[in-house]
Formats: C-alpha cells, structure tokens, sequence
C-alpha cells in the first residue's frame, strides 16, 4: 500500500542547528515522504537539500539490528548486564573518573537528560563530554563570561529584522542553509540591508554580502578590538546602557593597543566595515565554527560581545550577537548540561549550591566537585590507559576528533569500549568491545532546542527496526543494573521532560536564565501534541530576548566586557609546513557521512574529498587541475585531489572533513590537525591546522 493516505506527522529535520521543522509522510515502503513545516517558525516550510533528501537516508542498509559483542551477536539482556558489570568494576577498582561517556549533539534532550544524570549523579564522575566540544564550546565559554550563563540572547527574526547581518567565521548558505535563505529574502524585500561576510574564503554566503572581509585566518581578535575602538572613536558608546556593564575601561584600553593590520585586510576595507556597523543601529553579528574552533575562540566570541554590549545592541528586535551551533541538539545539550564542565540546567559544577540541589533533586549517591575531561583530554586520558571504560554514543571520534589517528588507536587500546548507533560501519563503531543498536532519526521521539532557543518535538514515523531501542532505554537500563532501580524507571520520554523541567525551576529559583518550569506538569498528550516553543518557559515568562533590560545573570547582574589581546594561532607555518590548513562542511554531506551518504541526489553535490588550493600555489607547484596531492601534517597526511580556486587565499588550503576510512581512507583530513585547544573553552582549533603539499 501507498502511504498517501496516512497522515503527515510534525516533526523536526536531522541535521543542523537551524532546526527546521518537517512533515512526514511514511511512503508505506519504509521510506518517508518529507517536506517543510509551513507552521514551524525556523523555516516557515522552507527547506535545505539535506532536509529535502531526508526521505532518502532512512533506508535499512546498514543499519545495525541486535547487539553485538566481541563481534558476536548477542541478546540485549546480556550486552546490558555486560556493560553494567564492567563499569561497575571499574568504577570499583579505579575509581569514578576511571570511566567516561562521550556523546553527541545527535541525542534528543532526553536521551542527554539521562546521560547526563547517569555520569554525574550515578557514576560519580564529571567524564562526560559531547562532539558539541568541537562545535560551540567557544560560544558557551564566551558567553558565561559576558553574560554569567550560556544565553543567547536573540532570535531567527532579530536576522530579517537587522539593517546590517555580519556573518563571521560561518558558511551560512552551506552549513545552516534555510537561515541563509531568511537572511537573502529579508535583503531581497529590504535591498538597503546590508551583509558583510567576515571569513578567510570566500563561500557561497559572499553572494549575497555587500562586504567581503577576507581575513587572515586567527585575526578575529584584532578585527573586533578594532571595531570596540571605532566605535569608541565615533562616539557610539551607548553610555546610558555602560551603567549595565562591568570592564568597559579596560576592554577599550586592550582594544586601543590591538593592531588591526595583523588581520591582513585592506585599511580602506576594514574602515569601511567600521563604519557601517558603528553608523547602523540595527546589527546582527552571526557567529558558527570559524570563530569557535580556534585556540582564542572564547576570547573571539567576547570581541564580539564587548562590540555589541558596547553599544547596546543587544535583546533588542534587529540587535545582537548570534551564535549558530552546528548540530540540531547542540543548544539541548547546552541546556541539560552535556558538558563536562557543566551540571544541569546551566547550573554549575563549581558552585556548592547548584550541586547540592542537583544531588538533592536526583537523589544522587555521588556528585563529582571538579569538572570532568573535556573531549580531547579525554581521549588523550583513554590513549593513557586513565580512562578504563568508555561509553560512546552517536558520534565518531576516530573520525572526527582532530589527530584523529591518535584517537583511533587510544579507542583501540581502551580496556572496555561500548558504543551505541544506528550502523556498525563507522571507524568508531568497528573498534568497540559492545555494540547497541540504537534508534535513529525517524524512529525515535523527544526533544531539541535550535540556535534561537526554540525547543521542537521529534516525532517517530517509522517502526523501530531489529532490536533497535532508543538511548534513553538502554542507559537506564544499565543504570538500573547498577542498582539504580528508582531513580531511573522511567516509561517514556515525556516522563524524563517532565523531571528535566522540574529541575529548571531549581535553575531558575537560583536566577539563572534556563527556566522551562511551566512545562513541568504537562500531560502525556500535551507533550505529544506540544508545539515549537521558545524557552524560558515559566507561569510568568515565555519566549522573547535577554538582556534589553540590562539585567545579566552574574553576581552583580552586570553584563562583562573583557580586555582581549590577539594570539596567533598555535600552529605555525613555516618553511616544512608553508600552509595554513582550514577544515569545514560542504553543503550535502553531515559529519561523517553514515545518513547522508545514502542519498544518492546528496552525494552528487561534491562526489569525493578535495584541497582547494589558489591558482598561485598551484602553479608553482606545477599542479593540473584535479591533480592528485600529497597533503602532509606534523600529525599525519592524506591524499587528496586538488581543486585549483580563488576561493582560497594565496598559502592557504581548505578540506572538507566528511571522509572515513570506509569512504576514503586517504582523506581522514582530522588525522592531520593538531589536538590544540582553546585553555578557556577546550575546544580545537580546528581552521588553523598547518601542512605542506605536494604533487602526488
Ligand atoms: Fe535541516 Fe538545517 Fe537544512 Fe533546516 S537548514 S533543512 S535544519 S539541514
């Protein structure tokens, strides 16, 4: 039978931050019928080629259908009491930090809700960290530091709102397309909008820009003090807004000793970007990875901040900075605390009082003091036998962690590793002790919040295949195993929400801006049926911006601008290793590819890895076009066909990082950055690698 007749069910897109909402249609073949939600505020029913193809990735191949253990299929029973034994030994033997969890902003915020209390509550350890390390973790740092907690304080409209969008160190039109398509209709309505592209390449989002500001890849830092010192200059200090700001002395007198040139930008056009953003009430500044995986990325986002704060803009329609996070529940795991440096409910794991409530509130037999390894220390614990018992879920670090052949061989070496997905074919999956058959997108059912703080359901369409069973499940599960009967009998997801926003109230009890406590008693059915809603959800509040009052979330409820000095990039070039390697997404491919690879319309966009390379470097390095190159790191090398652009700039190279070695073993393009992080934020630095290249 056709599935025409069934009805569409609302539910949220699998990919990026943006968040759209989709309708879906099972086919009635085991496939889906997807198209935009017109009701859905993200996308207005606007779709991105991912999400239209979406239909296409939901195939069986592949797919993982039972556990496995030590290669051998196995029944779930024994998997879980198997992983429960092991951890439970562990723990034992070595202590709570001798075991970790890593997992992925793939997670719905339930399944992280029950991560997160399992690791801090149950376990005793803060060793839980998320690939949201690799993504936002700058902005989450950058943010408690202005703010006193990890708020954006905007929303998708303050975009079509603004009379000038500058996009740094983000490829809206490929990494976060429908926001893309809002920014370009608002322009082609307003054209007096203006855009301004701040990025080393220039991308598909410079057709639209009206300003394109290539910068030296690094020099955020240098750019931005320039900015906080034009609009010191210019008289656009707001001075009234100032009374609501701490640091504003010294952040200027740091600004006023930075060098823009180290940026590389033509003068002129640095002092007309200058201008127009002081001359523009109306500014949104959009930030993704290329501001955050950098090792000053934290101190990057607060040269944003200090701009924006500066100047009052900020919580106000049309005004702010904006943070874009890469995966559709980076902002879920923000919120339930899937850092390892984080408790719940962005409270904090320092703070004596937010622990004691949160241990109270779980009734916890252990609560850790200190946070925990974030994601590359983690994995460098694991390669040194500190970590004993690894638990991985919904993400591939042997792939995707930078030095990433390191990470391959730390995993391999682990005592006990279990890792739970949709398929046993990923690089990480291949080296685990224990396999759990999860649920995947389309058969499983939740929450995620997007960019703009909007929380959506997640609706299953598809019946769970195999064995498959959803994360949430088989942590509790093995939580339970573990002696933890009532603390994590839970029968549904909406019963773990309703716990999750209960202990909100306890945030917001506290002051602190995520509060969904109005959502604590909703009903099995209100739940289901629950629309697009944007938190703080409490009696009195619902929605809006932070900030315009200028009340912040710190101890003096004053907004924080900080003094910041550039720092080069860790890595540097030189005369074995002349170019500087940027790393990033193409606009059809998803992480490492284990969905969107089964679109056949997907993978035609761009079918195999490449280094795009300028037309200057290629020449005197006697390249053809599509040559094949040999691109070598202190940290490893690959093979990759050259594509010959002006995209990039002369003595840079960019590589896309989707590849494994299951799709191109030579183009792990991770294996060649440096494991450096951020010191603030531990997020890596991952668009100012170094290498050298050669033809091959
Ligand atoms: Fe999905 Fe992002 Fe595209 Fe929206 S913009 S359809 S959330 S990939």
């Amino acid at each position: 039978m056709d599935g025409s007749s069934l009805p569409e069910t609302r539910s949220t897109c699998a990919y990026c931050g943006v968040g759209c909402g989709v309708l879906l249609r099972p086919d009635g073949a085991g496939g889906l019928a997807v198209r935009g939600d017109p009701e859905h505020p993200a996308n207005r029913g606007r779709l991105c080629s991912k999400g239209t193809n979406l239909g296409e990735t939901v195939g069986l191949d592949d797919r993982l259908l039972h556990p496995v253990i030590k290669g051998a299929r196995a029944d779930w029973d024994t998997a879980l009491d198997l992983v429960a034994e092991k951890f439970r030994d562990t723990v034992a033997r070595h202590g709570p930090d001798s075991v970790a969890l890593y997992v992925s902003g793939q997670l719905l915020t339930e399944d992280y809700y029950i991560a997160n209390k399992l690791t801090k509550g149950y376990l005793g350890t803060a060793n839980i960290d998320t690939n949201s390390r690799l993504c936002m973790a700058s902005t989450v740092a950058g943010h408690r530091r202005a703010f006193g907690t990890d708020t954006v304080p905007g929303t998708y409209e303050d975009l079509e709102l603004a009379d000038l969008v500058v996009l740094t160190g983000s490829n809206t039109a490929w990494c976060h397309p429908v926001l893309f398509q809002r920014i370009r209709a608002a322009k082609e309505a307003r054209p007096e909008m203006k855009i301004v592209v701040i990025d080393p390449r220039r991308t598909a989002t410079c057709d639209i820009a009206d300003l394109h500001l290539p910068l030296r890849p690094g020099s955020d830092v240098a750019l931005f003090n320039g900015l906080l010192s034009a609009i010191y200059d210019m008289g656009a200090v707001d001075g009234p807004f100032l009374d609501h700001i701490d640091g504003f002395e010294e952040a200027i007198a740091a600004a006023s000793d930075s060098d823009p040139t180290v940026t590389g930008l033509d003068p002129l056009l640095l002092k007309r970007f200058y201008q127009l953003w002081v001359g523009t009430e109306k500014v949104v500044t959009v930030f993704s990875q290329g501001v955050n995986q950098s090792s000053s990325g934290a101190d990057k986002v607060n040269a944003i901040l200090n701009c924006h704060l500066a100047t009052g803009r900020i919580g106000k329609p049309g005004c702010g900075p904006f943070s874009v996070t890469g995966q559709p529940n980076a902002m879920g795991g923000r919120e339930v605390g899937g850092l390892a440096n984080m408790l719940a409910c962005h409270m904090e794991i320092e703070n004596p009082d937010h622990r004691q409530a949160v241990r109270q509130f779980w009734d916890a037999p252990a609560m850790p003091e200190k946070p925990g390894l974030k994601a590359v220390d983690m994995f460098r614990a694991v390669g040194e036998g500190r970590i004993k018992a690894l638990w991985i879920i919904h993400t591939n670090p042997a792939v995707s962690m930078p030095d990433a052949d390191r990470v391959r061989d730390a995993i391999a070496g682990c005592d006990f590793v279990v890792v739970s997905d949709v398929t046993d074919r990923t690089d990480t999956a291949r080296l685990a002790d224990v396999l759990l058959p999860a649920t995947a997108w389309g058969e499983k059912s939740g929450t995620v919040t997007n960019s703009d703080r909007t929380i959506s359901r997640q609706r299953a369409v598809l019946p769970a295949p195999g064995e498959a069973r959803p994360d949430w499940w088989a942590m509790a599960e093995v939580a339970r195993r573990m002696g933890w009967r009532d603390a994590f009998d839970y029968q549904g997801p909406e019963e773990i929400f309703r716990e999750y926003a209960t202990l909100s109230g306890i945030a917001g009890g506290f002051g602190l801006d995520f509060d969904i406590s109005g959502l604590k008693g909703i009903t099995d059915s209100a739940y289901d049926q629950m629309k697009p809603t944007r938190w703080p959800v409490t009696d009195g509040r619902q929605g809006g911006r932070f900030f315009a009052d200028g009340r912040f979330f710190t101890p003096s409820g004053k907004g924080r601008m900080l003094p910041l000095h550039h720092r080069e990039p860790a890595a540097q070039t030189g005369p074995r290793y002349p170019f500087r390697l940027n790393t990033g997404r193409i606009r059809d491919q998803w992480h490492t590819m284990t969905r969107t690879a089964k679109s056949a319309k997907l993978s035609s966009h761009l079918a195999e890895p490449f280094l795009e390379i300028h037309p200057e470097d290629a020449a005197r390095l006697k390249l053809a076009p599509a040559a094949l190159v040999q691109v070598a790191s202190p940290q490893g090398r690959g093979i990759l066909r050259a594509l010959i652009t002006d995209r990039v700039q002369p003595g840079e190279v960019f590589a896309p990082m989707h590849w494994t070695a299951e799709t191109a073993p030579s183009a792990r393009i991770d294996a060649l950055v440096a494991p450096v992080v951020d010191p603030v934020s531990g997020q890596p630095e991952s668009k100012a690698a170094v290498c050298d290249v050669q033809p091959f």
